[in-house]
């Protein structure tokens, strides 16, 4: 499977803001915040895409969501709320095909999320 350059934040080869990291997982700042909180968490299996998930990693997506939730309590904004979404493919998208949840918070999001007529409705 080729390499993304979460595989090089994840062996320590580039550098990265970690915010938590244990045998599993890793939770780092993304590089061009969409909002005041902005970090992603993600497997350190290589997965591609969410179509590659599966049944075996089922406990890892679910730990991705863990990790995300107890990152949000001791950062403080679990209760605000925010956003953690994971974007599949060129309609998702998706850039880097290492599959990452990304946690978005200290600002209100809006729904949909996308503010052009989706391609698929074109
Ligand atoms: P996606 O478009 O869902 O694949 O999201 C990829 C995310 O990775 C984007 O939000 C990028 O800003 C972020 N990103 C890319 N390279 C890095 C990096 N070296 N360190 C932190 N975040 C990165």
């Amino acid at each position: 499977m080729a390499e993304t350059i979460f595989d090089k934040i994840i062996d320590k080869s580039i550098p990265a803001e970690i915010l938590y990291e244990d045998d599993k997982a890793l939770a780092f700042k993304d590089i061009n915040p969409q909002a005041p909180i902005h970090f992603l968490v993600i497997p350190k299996k290589q997965i591609a895409t969410i179509n590659d998930i599966t049944e075996e990693d089922e406990a890892l997506v679910g730990h991705l969501y863990t990790v995300a939730a107890k990152l949000a309590s001791e950062l403080g904004f679990a209760h605000e709320g925010y956003r953690a979404v994971m974007n599949c493919n060129e309609f998702g998208g998706q850039t880097v095909y290492h599959i990452h949840l990304h946690v978005l918070a200290g600002k209100l999001m809006g729904w949909p999320p996308y503010t052009d007529k989706p391609k698929h409705l074109e």
